[in-house]
């Protein structure tokens, strides 16, 4: 069957869970990679470089953007975040499913120039929740929050355009159904046209030997 790895990107709302779901998942399962982006927001309390973000400089952001060595960026409520092209490169061809968790400009962006990509969105169970989760984390202003939230409205009128739609009421519910989607996604016709040509191949070899015979 299909040995390649498959790029799948989560997006969500500020809040959503969506980051608490791939640590539980990578936890569990080992066919995983998750890219880890650069940003030129300021770490939070707690957040190592090359861990959860290359935190960079303005400057080195766009130094990256030249250099060509991001796959996709975008601005994010005043700061840049993008994607390493060569990690998820290597990952792939080494058969990884590598997971982007990136927000919904920069998916769509990479949904254009790699059709393959996994595109799933995860939403809390309610708008108000949203805001609670994030009031709770405790990590942004209340001013910071808001706009979070103004973006979140935004972002929800691309959500169709979306592969996948989960919703993260309960943690462990939400780690097995993501799993689910890539396994399906491995068993998908047109990721696995090598491996139905190889059949294809052996029927004739056996179907000719019977002639002969
Ligand atoms: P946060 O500041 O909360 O860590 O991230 C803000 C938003 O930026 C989230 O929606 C997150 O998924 C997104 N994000 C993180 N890394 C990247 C990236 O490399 N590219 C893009 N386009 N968005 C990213």
């Amino acid at each position: 069957m299909n040995e390649k790895g498959i790029l799948i990107i989560l997006s969500g709302f500020a809040g959503s869970g969506k980051g608490t779901i791939i640590k539980e998942l990578m936890k569990k399962y080992d066919n995983y990679a998750l890219s880890v982006s650069a940003t030129t927001r300021a770490p939070r309390e707690g957040e190592v470089e090359g861990v959860h973000y290359f935190f960079k400089t303005e400057d080195e952001f766009k130094k990256m953007i030249e250099k060509g060595e991001l796959l996709e960026y975008a601005d994010y409520v005043g700061n840049y975040y993008g994607t390493p092209r060569e990690y998820v490169k290597q990952q792939l061809a080494a058969g990884k499913d590598v997971i982007l968790e990136i927000e919904t400009e920069g998916a769509l962006n990479i949904k254009r120039e790699y059709p393959d990509a996994v595109l799933v969105f995860v939403m809390p169970p309610s708008v108000e929740e949203i805001h609670n989760r994030l009031k709770l984390r405790g990590t942004e202003t209340d001013e910071v929050i808001e706009k979070r939230m103004k973006k979140a409205g935004a972002e929800i009128t691309v959500v169709d355009r979306y592969d996948f739609l989960m919703i993260n009421d309960v943690l462990s519910e939400s780690v097995e159904l993501f799993n689910s989607i890539v396994k399906g996604q491995h068993m998908a016709v047109s990721r696995n046209r090598d491996y139905i040509n190889d059949k294809k191949k052996e029927f004739e070899e056996y179907l000719s030997r019977k002639k002969e015979n």
